[in-house]
């Protein structure tokens, strides 16, 4: 039995040519990016390719990339780098009751060494108001960091519009974009935004390396200290070989985009619309305003992970929610948001589909999922027929 695999919010497969581009840097192109001589040449050349090729693709200047970590270390390095760096200027932030953790709990962390933190909420939609947003502004904010398309619900917030007001302003924008990088086009002067994050393995590029975009003048304090790399924004030795593989993914994501997305989207809508005859189900998040490879839905009287558990016994990969929250018994913070009771979140049932995915796993899915929801009921207490 092939297996299926539809969380590709949580990660994606890492390309063939992504691991190849990547392999000479592992290998024989082991220089250090700091030296003089032939081989730390040839990395910084390599370097500085992969900045200009990931710059030139969100609209950024060369030296408004940092490469990090990861997407969680730009979302806290964006966070904490402008509250250290601007806190003579005020102590309030601006957040969503949405954000992915990795920058709930920045600034959750922030508020215990006295920033204040306004969470704004979100509609049954799970968008957020921008007239919400102008009245949490205060002359202390500082920055607000509010995410561009969520990785639970798949819905995309206004950030363009956000971003105005806080130019207006003088707040500085963060957006986590590491859901839309490479399903949508983002650019961050369109976006009007400060700062922006993004993760390679999000768009089919290797775990472990991400980017912070930094708009020129803005400055921050860094999280790692040490030598001078990243312009003093981040020490530590390049990974160029996990670099070159971050800026080949995002090209080859923005070379096919066109294409790919309108596939994934398709397909999307024939799960959605199958999955919808099942009796009590309901739909999570935006129609419309909404990533084009997510599905959320609750399944009433059943817990996710019970299903999750099913699904995995016919080769199915899904997910109940946030990867990062499965393993725990709390519902997701996104749907209680959406103002969803415990007991319907606790049934939710995330499906992401990716570049490579069937009509025919569709269908398999299809057929798989409403047996397996009717046989839950069944032994569910609070099912009644
Ligand atoms: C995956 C994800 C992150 C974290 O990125 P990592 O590279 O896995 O640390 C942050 N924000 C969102 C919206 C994500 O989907």
């Amino acid at each position: 039995m092939d297996r299926i695999y539809l969380d590709h919010a949580a990660t994606t497969p890492m390309r063939t040519e992504v691991l190849e581009a990547m392999i000479p840097y592992l290998t024989d192109k082991f220089g250090n990016a700091s030296t003089i001589y032939g081989w730390g040449r040839e990395a910084k050349k390599t370097l500085d390719d992969a900045r200009a090729s990931v710059a030139n693709r969100i609209g950024a200047d060369f030296n408004e990339i940092v490469f990090t970590g990861s997407g969680s270390e730009s979302d806290n390095m964006a966070i904490k780098g402008i509250a250290w760096q601007y806190s003579d200027r005020g102590k309030h932030i601006i957040t969503s009751q949405i954000e992915h953790h990795a920058v709930l709990d920045s600034v959750k962390w922030l508020e215990k060494q006295g920033f204040e933190v306004t969470y704004l909420p979100v509609d049954a939609d799970g968008i957020i108001s921008v007239d919400d947003f102008r009245a949490a502004l205060r002359s202390d904010t500082i920055i607000a960091s509010i995410m561009h398309g969520n990785n639970e619900i798949g819905t995309i917030q206004p950030i363009q519009e956000i971003g105005q007001i806080c130019g207006e302003h003088g707040v500085l924008l963060h957006t986590d974009a590491v859901q839309t990088v490479g399903a949508m086009p983002v650019n961050v002067n369109d976006l009007n935004v400060d700062l922006l994050t993004l993760s390679a393995h999000k768009f089919y590029g290797p775990k472990g390396v991400g980017a912070l975009y930094i708009r020129k003048g803005v400055r921050l304090a860094p999280l790692v200290h040490g030598g001078g790399q990243e312009r003093v924004r981040r020490a530590g030795t390049e990974n160029v070989a996990f670099i070159v593989g971050l800026a080949k993914a995002l090209e080859l994501a923005e070379a096919e985009r066109e294409v790919v997305i309108p596939h994934i989207q398709r397909l999307r809508d024939v799960l959605l619309t199958g999955l919808e005859k099942i009796p009590n189900v309901k739909v999570n998040g935006c129609r419309t305003r909404r990533l084009p490879n997510n599905v959320n839905v609750c399944f009433q009287f059943i817990e996710g992970e019970s299903l999750l558990l099913n699904l995995d016994m016919k080769g199915i990969a899904a997910s109940s929610g946030s990867a990062c929250t499965s393993g725990s018994l709390d519902p997701s913070h996104v749907l209680l948001a959406l103002g969803l009771s415990h007991e319907i979140a606790h049934g939710s049932l995330r499906l992401t589909l990716g570049k490579d995915t069937q009509k025919s796993e569709i269908d398999r899915v299809l057929a798989e999922l409403p047996p397996i929801v009717e046989r839950l009921r069944e032994m569910s207490p609070l099912y009644n027929r």
